[in-house]
């Protein structure tokens, strides 16, 4: 289940956890669409600041930079004040989406007595809650706690791939699919929803290996999810994956990838969705020639579950430096970020 090597890897690169950072309030705060019932809907996003996942006690998964902003100082009373900011930021919207630097449902990081404060005071208020956790916090107790509340809560799960070979050599989530399909299960006993996120090209893995590994983790996915987010990799500080990044190592994923996960996957019994964050920038998915509207029309048929105009468009495009990438990559021993290795030799950077 764990890569010990890849694991030590990751950690070394974590800076320390302790931080002066203001312990009462939220790291971020934001309202964006999502469809979490069914239809475009404007919802609140609160990132709580929090001591953290309780992975990063052993290590990270390789992509994951949540812990630059954790406080290992925050008490019960710190959160409870995050909480209140985050009920008054509620002005416009009734569904919310609550985040922590982890899992909302692991006491260590939420303890119980901020928990009990944060539903009962948001159960006035919120309409549709949606909350992440690790595999391991998704027991039938946990759910049941959570539903004693009588807020309609989908629970959102970084699955990061079906294949257990990446879970572990690639992305060091410290879990398996079989976990994964277990806490599924778990929700469903408990008529509980659920969105399973998906990492969209793993470190290690070519821009095609990562579209096949997206498709078939959907498809594995879809039986026991509401629905299923891919997540394009964006490349934060102090991971791994923003290691191999900058020695030329990584690319982030084609937006292109990400269009072709979508229009392969519209067929699935679960909606499938993609948010890319840091869409069309350096350090998020990206083509060659910079344009926002693939990016808007990814949105656009995320939230309405119409793949029409993506279509349309990705069918209209000039893909050929797409197709020049995934060729080329067939041909190298490893997984390169071919356009940085070529502005290195042309900058005289990296002799040939
Ligand atoms: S489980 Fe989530 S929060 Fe924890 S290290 Fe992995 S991605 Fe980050």
């Amino acid at each position: 289940m764990i890569n010990r090597d890849l694991a030590r890897e990751v950690k070394s690169l974590m800076p320390s956890r302790e931080r002066d950072t203001d312990r009462n309030s939220p790291v971020s705060m934001w309202n964006e669409m999502d469809r979490l019932r069914g239809t475009p809907e404007e919802t609140t996003v609160v990132i709580l600041r929090t001591r953290g996942c309780s992975w990063y006690d052993f290590s990270s998964c390789s992509m994951c930079g949540y812990f630059n902003d954790v406080n290992t100082n925050i008490s019960v009373d710190n959160l409870k004040v995050q909480i209140d900011r985050a009920y008054d930021f509620m002005e416009r919207t009734r569904i919310l989406k609550i985040f922590t630097s982890g899992s909302f449902l692991d006491q260590r990081e939420v303890p119980e007595e901020a928990f009990n404060y944060f539903m009962k005071k948001m159960s006035d208020k919120v309409e549709k809650l949606l909350v992440e956790s690790r595999t391991e916090y998704v027991t039938d107790k946990i759910m049941k706690k959570v539903k004693s509340y009588g807020v309609d809560t989908r629970i959102a799960i970084g699955v990061e791939s079906s294949n257990d070979y990446v879970i572990k050599n690639m992305v060091n989530k410290g879990t398996t699919f079989s976990k994964f399909i277990n806490a599924a299960k778990i929700l469903k006993n408990n008529k509980m929803e659920l969105r399973s996120y998906l990492l969209l090209k793993p470190p290690y893995m070519s821009e095609e290996g990562g579209v096949q590994d997206a498709i078939q983790s959907v498809k594995d996915c879809a039986p026991y999810s509401d629905d299923i987010s891919v997540n394009p990799m964006n490349i934060q500080k102090n991971t791994l994956v923003e290691k191999l990044w900058k020695k030329g190592e990584y690319r982030p994923p084609w937006l292109w990838s990400v269009v072709r996960v979508l229009l392969e996957t519209q067929n699935v019994k679960s909606d499938v969705i993609s948010y890319p964050t840091g869409g069309d920038r350096e350090r998020g998915a990206h083509n060659d020639d910079r344009n926002q509207e693939v990016v808007k029309l990814i949105f656009n048929a995320s939230l309405n579950q119409d793949f029409r105009d993506l279509e349309d468009y990705y069918n209209r495009a000039d893909k050929r430096k797409y197709m020049a990438h995934l060729k080329n990559e067939e041909c190298l021993p490893i997984q390169y970020d071919l356009d940085s290795f070529i502005r290195k030799i042309s900058a005289g950077s990296v002799k040939i």
